[in-house]
């Protein structure tokens, strides 16, 4: 791992509702390291997508990043002028969208739309940005000869190709997926996250995967940082999270990931629903939910403490010295 390409800093993003202010996501922090690859993940409105949003400054009214910092290397983004983030984009963060593959147009070929990217934002001439596509598509394991094809002559799991090959096309070293391998079938998203990793490898990216599947997003990340209900209650290694996890909430979630290799584990799912977070008190947001929920979770919130070196957990029982006792 080298330096650090992305630094996050208590960012907190809230949206205006008819009945108040929904705090989507408040006071997030972590940061990627150069060539790593950091899942984030959570239940669906845990705030993981509003995380990536904000970090590409691409929250609409009525939401509105209300606090916080993030630096992509030395430059500031939530500060930054449009001018400046229209070059930041595409040429130094990308994002691979959620439903990438039907974002695609389908009337113009798939190599052109993946040219436009390139002279959008690079002054490069038509010919050098048809050499960088074929490049780019071989890149992804297509032909470089089917840079001529219509989307529909391509199927979901090559449409997700051309996705990432597009998010590729001005080489950033940071790259953000969104959900972007949800709804394709099991051997096609296994085969996409093989592409990302073996990229992430070959050009020493940077990525954040953001999933609600968290076997997929284990198998190939370096460190995880758990989302709930708009905070982050959990970042550590890949390894600590899936056999030294510390917040109820990580221990939940694994308990409900059925696994493949102990075919005999006792799945629990977790009960209740994420909190509506409109005008939402100060409390630890799990605590409807969690079993070892005291009077202190009602009233305060826990903050984000290191619970050993490069090990940050959210939650009062790390003060307390309580001894977790879980159902697996
Ligand atoms: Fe559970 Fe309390 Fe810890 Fe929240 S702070 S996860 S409610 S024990």
């Amino acid at each position: 791992m080298g330096k650090t390409v992305l630094s996050v800093e208590n960012l907190s993003t809230f949206y205006k509702t008819d009945k108040g202010i929904s705090r989507a996501v408040e006071n997030v922090s972590f940061t990627v390291e150069e060539g790593e690859i950091l899942g984030l993940i959570g239940e669906s409105g845990c705030g993981k997508s509003t995380v990536a949003q904000s970090i590409l400054r691409l929250i609409e009214y009525p939401g509105k990043v209300v606090k916080g910092k993030v630096f992509l290397h030395e430059k500031e983004l939530i500060s930054a002028s449009e001018a400046d983030l229209y070059d930041i984009r595409w040429s130094e963060i990308s994002v691979i969208p959620q439903s990438a593959m039907n974002a695609l147009n389908p009337v113009h070929r798939i190599g052109e739309q993946i040219m436009e990217a390139i002279l959008i934002h690079e002054h490069v001439s038509k010919k050098e940005a048809l050499d960088r596509t074929k490049v780019l598509l071989e890149l992804v394991g297509i032909d470089r000869e089917r840079w001529k094809s219509y989307p529909h002559e391509f199927s979901g799991g090559m449409k997700q190709r051309v996705a990432i090959a597009m998010a590729l096309a001005c080489y950033p070293k940071m790259i953000i997926s969104d959900e972007s391998t949800t709804g394709l079938d099991v051997l096609t998203q296994s085969q996409v996250i093989a592409l990302l990793k073996d990229l992430q490898r070959k050009m020493n990216l940077s990525i954040i995967l953001i999933s609600h599947d968290l076997p997929m997003v284990t198998s190939i990340s370096d460190k995880i940082a758990i989302m709930y209900a708009g905070k982050l209650v959990e970042w550590a290694s890949t390894d600590d999270i899936l056999h030294d996890a510390r917040h109820p909430y990580s221990r939940a979630l694994l308990d409900a990931t059925p696994d493949l290799i102990n075919r005999d584990k006792k799945i629990v799912s977790i009960p209740g629903t994420v909190p509506n977070l409109v005008n939402i008190k100060s409390c630890c947001r799990f605590h409807t939910r969690c079993p070892f929920a005291f009077e202190r979770c009602k009233v305060e919130e826990p903050e984000l403490k290191e619970v050993k070196p490069g090990h940050f957990a959210a939650c009062f029982l790390e003060e307390e010295n309580h001894e977790l006792t879980y159902t697996s």
